[in-house]
């Protein structure tokens, strides 16, 4: 089975942004009538221009969907900032090496201290974050970490640098259950004008993360793009490329897609493509008529009217209350988190800054469950457990 990298270069991208940039009504109105997309020839007019001005359609269709194959929830979940420390520079993130910020990677202790104060406020789903730094995966830190944390954390999910899948064996081995990895950009030539140095700029190797990952049996896939580097329409075309794929090769798999925008960032980097509020729950929709599975996931970057008015419209995993710092949380009080947050060490600024327990509030208030526990160890059977694909 050829990988995603190796089919990449033979994608159609440009020309079916191409299509996207010339849809007209009458190209765009079959699929419209029909309420979803069989491929990508019909995703493109679905995140085009002229689909912009057809929101409140694509909204009924993507909420139709969402709500038929998820009901109505919302799924939180945690980022714990492990590590700021990082051996790559990526112009766009205030952890790259070049930022002058004191560095810092939590002791296993104050690891499972954040993880209780986070499961202190109703988090029993936590995605552990760390910059790419060999020392993390070379003596055990993060197999004692997920260990450690499992008694209150029942599903674990990570979020650093790519591994092979031996590399990955021990961590589900540990008890971790899903693996994050953007892309960040799918366009090859601003992908390497963005990462200059260090272990990320092999774009094919991170490209090909989430099949090694698959093999090692992670049952949580997430990727995305991060909006701001390059056409928006491009990006995202690229990114349901992508998920089309995991989903019929890493069957056994859910597949998350993430659509973070560029934030201001300590290093100052400002997004070079802009992407209104209106074409970010286009992208969603849009994304949610072809992938009618796949969760999608919507951090704090975003802004609370945003992330409130997107709960009910096909979004199916959030984050809340976030700190996105090593060691925020266990430190946490109300009263201080706006201004810890200004410290210097976070890797970008968030908006919705609202704490868990009223994230959770305004969920209810728009008629859907927040769903904190939806995974315990004790569900996976040797038995059900998938055939490893070599
Ligand atoms: S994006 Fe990730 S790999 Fe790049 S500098 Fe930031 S932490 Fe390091």
């Amino acid at each position: 089975m050829a990988s995603f990298s190796e089919i990449f270069p033979t994608l159609p991208l440009d020309a079916l942004h191409r299509q996207s940039l010339d849809t007209t009504e009458k190209t765009l109105l079959p699929v419209l009538q029909r309420g979803y997309a069989r491929n990508l020839a019909e995703f493109a007019p679905l995140v085009s221009p002229a689909a912009t001005r057809h929101l409140e359609t694509l909204s009924r269709h993507s909420q139709r969907i969402t709500r038929k194959h998820f009901g109505k929830t919302i799924r939180l979940f945690a980022p714990l900032y492990l590590s700021n420390e990082c051996v790559n520079i990526c112009k766009y993130c205030g952890f790259s090496r070049h930022v002058d910020i004191p560095r810092i990677t939590l002791p296993v202790d104050q690891a499972v201290t954040e993880s209780e104060a986070l499961a202190g406020q109703g988090f029993r789903s936590i995605l552990l974050v760390a910059g790419e730094h060999p020392k993390y995966v070379s003596n055990g830190y993060v197999e004692e970490v997920i260990r450690r944390i499992l008694p209150v954390m029942p599903s674990v999910a990570l979020e650093l640098g790519p591994l092979n899948t031996e590399g990955y064996v021990p961590l589900v081995e540990a008890g971790c259950e899903g693996l994050v990895v953007y892309q960040e950009t799918y366009h090859e030539e601003t992908y390497k004008e963005m990462h200059t140095a260090g272990p990320k700029n092999r774009f094919h190797w991170r490209m090909e993360t989430p099949e090694r990952a698959y093999g090692a049996r992670f049952r949580r896939l997430g990727i995305g793009a991060l909006l701001g580097l390059y056409d928006w329409r491009w990006e995202v075309i690229a990114l349901a490329a992508h998920a089309l794929h995991l989903t019929r090769n890493c069957w056994h798999a859910q597949i998350t897609v993430s659509l973070p925008r560029l934030r201001p960032a300590p290093g100052e980097f400002q997004p070079r493509y802009v992407m209104s509020d209106r074409e970010f729950v286009q992208a969603v929709c849009a994304l949610r008529m072809l992938l009618p599975h796949a969760g999608i996931v919507l951090s704090t970057r975003e802004p609370p009217y945003l992330r409130d008015g997107l709960i009910n419209l096909g979004i199916t995993t959030m984050s809340a209350g976030s700190s996105t710092e090593p060691g925020g949380y266990s430190s946490y009080n109300q009263n201080e988190w706006k201004q810890t947050r200004e410290q210097e060490g976070e890797q970008f600024e968030i908006s919705d800054e609202r704490s868990p327990a009223e994230f959770a509030a305004a969920i209810r208030a728009r008629g859907y469950e927040p769903v904190w526990k939806d995974f315990d160890q004790s569900l996976v059977s040797p038995a059900a457990e998938p055939t490893v694909s070599k």
